[in-house]
């Protein structure tokens, strides 16, 4: 029977609270992993199949409620997610943040995660064998949470869903996928590149909230 109860697990085997006790109190919510969760996150911790259990210092297995309506993939964690076990927690989820505020959301409503769930060196782009070797932890993580709108962020995630996509074209626009919808985002870190497509995302954004209300 998985745990039902919702607690902080220890995101590395071996530093128990380490992490959890390095990060600004701001962020400690996202550390609570619901009971229905925690088996997957138990899997991630130890996670060696692929070489990015090499270089790692944290998995990063997700954040947000397993109850989330609306759940975010990114592409892989970078240097201070892989410091902290937590998904977007530096500058582009500070912009990420934002995104969210402007629709009424925080990151304590949605689910967020990414394809890969360990840092690739230099911030490289992930490896098709590393995605394949995340992509179970993924399924799982949606299986569970069972969102009502998945929001893609940045060319690997869309890929998953949408394999021959422009991001140029399709960015903003929800595609029903079985009984919920995926929306291609651009990637924050793009928008923080690129000033110009700050405005764009957040016009993608606003397409969110009507997504949410449809019903099933
Ligand atoms: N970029 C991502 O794609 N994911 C993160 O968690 C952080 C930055």
């Amino acid at each position: 029977m998985p745990p039902t109860t919702s607690q902080e697990i220890q995101q590395q085997p071996s530093s128990p609270t380490e992490a959890v006790a390095n990060a600004p109190e701001a962020l400690r919510p996202l550390y609570t992993v619901d009971g229905a969760l925690q088996p997957v996150y138990e899997a991630i911790v130890d996670c060696p199949n692929c070489i990015l259990a090499r270089t790692r210092s944290r998995t990063v297995p997700g954040s947000g409620p397993v109850t989330a309506e609306l759940m975010f993939v990114g592409e892989a964690p970078g240097q201070r997610e892989d410091d902290l076990g937590l998904p977007f927690v530096g500058r582009s989820g500070q912009f990420l943040d934002q995104l969210l505020e402007r629709i009424n959301l925080t990151r304590r409503d949605v689910y967020v995660t990414n394809v890969v769930k360990c840092r690739p060196p230099d911030n490289r782009d992930p490896q098709p064998d590393e995605m394949a070797a995340c992509n179970d932890y993924l399924e799982q993580q949606i299986a569970l949470v069972n969102p009502r709108v998945i929001a893609t962020l940045g060319r690997f995630s869309m890929a998953r869903w949408f394999p021959d996509a422009r991001i140029s074209r399709v960015h903003g626009e929800g595609k029903q996928v079985d009984d919920r919808y995926v929306i291609p985002m651009y990637h924050p870190a793009a928008a923080l590149r690129n000033g110009s497509l700050r405005e764009v995302m957040h016009t993608d954004f606003a397409q969110i909230p009507a997504l949410l209300q449809e019903p099933r």
